[in-house]
């Protein structure tokens, strides 16, 4: 892929933007692009730069991208709407073509390492309700104050946000970007051990900035599941490359198989309540570490068929009006509504499902799937909505298990007294 129209190379302490953001260490990548974490020289920040590829459709997509961003990126106190920010963006040329990039706000790792770190088990409950909370506020952002849809959502595009800001006190958080290469590095051999050592350091720094036992790179990752307890868990929704607005829909096709709503397998039209769809799949995956669907083909079945006979196992029957009025109803349901390959279904309802398999008490288990059942409706007008959602007693938490906002006040309190008594 590192050929014309595609990725851009990028070596340790390149310049971007007429030497404004020095690339520091990859972060990720994905089909349209490589991530690298940068040091921006004018704001002594680290920012995470998306360097797409260069071909027409790359270019095409990252206008898209940038256009779906900067609309979401002006507006007063942005930075509590759980969404990445944009923070610029310019083109940039290399052998391989012209490269459009993004400049983001530097985020850490995403759901889908952590549910890795639990070791596929799930995260503790406080944990998954401050999960969802953050991502309910990026949704009811996109949703009511913009009119998109993020119609990608997955632990993959969740980010958590790193805990220590280096960029405001770079002195506390001891890491010095890395700013040129060494000089005298010409040679092959030479440049190789360079490269090496810069890029160890650079790991070492990003370890740092972020932050507190889980690291970008899946190697380090904590021993044993008490790490998890550690961490403050804060996250952002990430890429926007598939975003659309309701009123202004590219694809009819939608979403990452997994996390996709029926009504996107039918083709019966979608909007804002897909993603609502998604989240409630991301919730189960977090507080359980396993996927809630995963279809797959089968012997005289598609893998779209096994998906809807899943959903009916887990949630009863879909109405047959549902079921008969999508484009595609036909090739999957009879006239009466019923799956035409697919014959016999075993019902599994979420309830019992949390409890025979994933341990869940029998109160706990009641509690969460009262709070992500209406989210998994047929009938998608009938799912709550981001914001109806918030409310939800579920996120206030149950008495027994202090959450993390009564902890923060107590601390809160204690530094009060220590600062009075002088201690
Ligand atoms: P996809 O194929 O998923 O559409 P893409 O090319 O659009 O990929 P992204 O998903 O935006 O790229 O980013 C690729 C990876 O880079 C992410 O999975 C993540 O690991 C990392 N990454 C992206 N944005 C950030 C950020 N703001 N901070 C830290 N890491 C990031
Ligand atoms: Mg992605
Ligand atoms: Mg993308």
């Amino acid at each position: 892929s590192y050929r014309k129209g595609g990725y851009h190379a990028v070596r340790v302490a390149d310049q971007f933007a007429g030497g404004r953001y020095i690339a520091q260490r990859k972060l990720g990548w994905g089909q349209f692009s490589t991530v690298w974490l940068a040091y921006d020289t004018t704001t002594s920040a680290y920012v995470a730069l998306k360097i797409q590829k260069s071909a027409a459709q790359f270019v095409q997509a990252a206008l898209h991208e940038i256009d779906i961003l900067s609309s979401i990126s002006d507006g007063v106190d942005v930075n509590s709407k759980c969404v990445v920010q944009l923070i610029d963006h310019f083109k940039h040329t290399g052998p391989n073509g012209q490269h459009l990039c993004m400049v983001l706000e530097f985020l850490g790792d995403s759901l889908l390492r952590l549910i890795k770190y639990s070791r596929y088990k799930g995260l503790p409950m406080n944990k998954v309700r401050e999960i969802c909370k953050c991502i309910l506020i990026g949704l009811d952002y996109l949703h009511r104050e913009h009119g998109i849809i993020h119609t990608d959502l997955k632990p993959e595009n969740v980010l958590l946000i790193s805990t220590i800001d280096p960029a405001k006190d770079p002195v506390k958080s001891g890491v010095t970007p890395i700013l040129e290469r060494p000089e005298g590095n010409i040679n092959g051999g030479v440049t190789s051990l360079i490269e090496k050592k810069l890029k160890r350091r650079a790991r070492r720094a990003v370890a740092k900035i972020s932050g507190r036992g889980v690291s970008i790179e899946g190697t380090e990752a904590p021993k044993s599941e008490r790490n998890l307890d550690g961490i403050d868990v804060r996250c952002k929704v990430v890429d926007f490359g598939n975003a659309c607005w309701a009123d202004k829909q590219f694809a009819e096709e939608i979403q990452t198989r997994q996390y996709r709503a029926p009504e996107v397998i039918l083709q019966a039209g979608y909007s804002f309540s897909v993603d609502m769809w998604s989240f409630a799949c991301i919730a189960f995956e977090v507080a359980t570490g396993d996927m809630l669907f995963t279809p797959k083909v089968g012997q005289g079945f598609s893998e779209d068929e096994d998906h809807l006979a899943l959903m009916m196992e887990l949630l009863g029957k879909m109405p047959r009006k549902i079921a008969t009025t999508g484009a595609k109803s036909k090739d999957f349901f009879d006239r009466h509504g019923d799956l035409k390959r697919i014959r016999r279904l075993k019902f599994w309802p979420l309830n019992k499902l949390l409890v025979d398999r994933y341990k869940f008490p029998e109160s706990e288990a009641r509690e969460f799937s009262e709070f992500i059942l209406p989210l998994l409706d047929f009938t998608p007008e009938k799912r709550p909505t981001a914001q109806q959602c918030l409310q939800h007693p579920w996120l206030k938490g149950s008495e027994s298990a202090p959450n993390d906002s009564r902890v923060e006040k107590v601390a809160a309190e204690m530094s009060k007294l220590k600062i009075k008594t002088g201690k």
